[in-house]
């Protein structure tokens, strides 16, 4: 079993700088080279604009690279609770941003033929109990009537011919889709530097200072300075940028892949070949790769730490998970197993805007797949004077009470979420 991401493993490397000087100045620097920081240096370069790249390892290597692979519309939350949560208005205008961030990418992975297997698979959200068929159902009724039609709802009996395993019903979206998340990278980063923009990597910012109007960003291997800089560093954000980290809550997440099934297995396990997600607190997300492996992931353990020897425990519980709800791959070889860190917000919405002199875009809270190109196109557009399409503007974004970057309590909330997860 290999303890690296299969995005990354089967994905090709990004043609771009990892060594050498880095030096010069330009109109925006983007610190971080995920799909949020790699989709705002493409606008930009587009748009003429003098950008640079800088990230600390490789592009795609965070959050970007390691994630399930769903593209799914629809929020963290249920949208009934968004309306309750944050009004209807912007409840609508965020679902609203999701979809648009999935015809976004369609049109971007055209535009710069990105071969990265985008497939508009649609999302199934599964009830794990039968009282949760109940809430999908009731949140499915206000979705359909007020945001997204192109939903139904499933029974039990309809999910036969999409899942092998005795859920209790779902919600089914169909403008959800799935992706290969390292080659997406990959193409991304090479389309950006096609457009003009500069990305190094292995550039890790190790300082920040304002020199009058222009910022400097120290690295191992030089300076840049900026007029603008975006901070799309998500759940890798250094505590130097102390503002974030007070409010970016790292968690662990963790992922599994199989070996390739076949077409027996998959005909008995998931005949739909949609994203899936189940709906427990602490549950779990799957899909089929390109080469037919199930991806099977969730949050296994309350854990901020995201390395072999966190993933491969994490991958132990995962592979249990997996049996219990597909028994027919009890056993079945493990080839991958890793893990990664996701940019949680106390609330689960993700933020974008200005502050301390710095654009940013993060908080995705496990729901930035899609999000991420879209909101980094939006934050770019921003930083040439068009605020008006950020969905997130204007929401507060209060610290997280006693939090200074290590989620010292993220054990007490995992028990908080397996007790209602027992109870519920
Ligand atoms: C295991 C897992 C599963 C997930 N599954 C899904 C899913 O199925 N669907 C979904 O919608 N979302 C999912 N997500 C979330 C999604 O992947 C993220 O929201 C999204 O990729 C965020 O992109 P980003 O560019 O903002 O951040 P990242 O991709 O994390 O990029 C941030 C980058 O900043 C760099 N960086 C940090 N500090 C510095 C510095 N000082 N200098 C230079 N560079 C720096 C990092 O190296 C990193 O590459 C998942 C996340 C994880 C971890």
């Amino acid at each position: 079993m290999k303890l690296v991401s299969y995005w990354l493993d089967t994905a090709p490397a990004f043609s771009g700088e990892s060594e050498g000087q880095i030096e010069g100045h330009y109109d925006v620097a983007v610190i971080g080279g995920g799909f949020t920081g790699l989709g705002a240096a493409r606008q930009l370069a587009k748009a003429g604009v003098k950008a640079v790249v800088l990230e600390a390892g490789r592009v795609g290597g965070g959050a970007s690279g390691r994630n399930g692979g769903h593209l799914n519309n629809g929020l963290a939350h249920s949208y009934l609770a968004a309306k309750t949560e944050l009004g209807k208005e912007r409840a609508i205008a965020l679902y609203r941003a999701l979809d648009d961030s999935i015809d976004t990418l369609e049109a971007l992975i055209a535009e710069e033929a990105i071969d990265c297997n985008f497939r508009r698979a649609g999302k199934l959200k599964l009830a794990s109990k039968p009282g949760h068929f109940d809430g999908i159902a009731k949140n499915f009724e206000a979705v359909h009537r007020e945001v997204d039609p192109d939903t139904a709802l499933l029974t039990a009996n309809d999910l036969k011919s999409e899942i092998g395993s005795p859920f209790y019903g779902a919600m089914l979206s169909k403008k959800s889709a799935m992706m290969h998340m390292g080659r997406y990278a990959a193409g991304l980063a090479e389309a950006a530097k096609r457009r003009g923009a500069v990305i190094h990597e292995n550039a890790a910012v190790t300082a920040q200072l304002r020199d009058g109007k222009r910022h400097r960003l120290a690295t191992a291997r030089g300076t840049v300075t900026a007029d603008q800089v975006l901070l799309a560093t998500g759940a890798y954000t250094p505590t130097s940028f102390g503002y974030f980290r007070r409010r970016i809550i790292a968690v662990g997440s963790f992922i599994i892949a199989t070996r390739p099934l076949t077409a027996a297995e998959i005909a008995s396990v998931m005949p739909g070949n949609r994203t899936c997600v189940t709906s427990m607190n602490i549950g779990n997300y799957f899909r089929l790769a390109p080469d037919n492996r199930l991806i099977f992931g969730g949050r296994a353990r309350f854990s901020a730490v995201s390395d072999q020897r966190s993933d491969a425990k994490s991958g132990a519980i995962l592979k249990q998970s997996l049996a219990r709800i597909f028994p027919q791959l009890a056993g079945v070889d493990i080839d991958y197993c890793w893990g990664g860190l996701v940019d949680m917000t106390k609330d689960r919405y993700p933020r974008a805007g200005y502050q301390d002199g710095l654009w940013y875009a993060m908080g995705y809270s496990g729901h930035g797949a899609q999000l991420s190109t879209h909101l980094g196109m939006i934050m770019a557009d921003a930083m040439l004077g068009r605020e008006d399409r950020n969905p997130m503007r204007g929401l507060e974004w209060p610290a997280v009470p006693g939090h200074f970057g290590k989620p010292w309590f993220l054990p007490l909330v995992g028990m908080y979420y397996k007790a209602l997860d027992f109870l519920q």
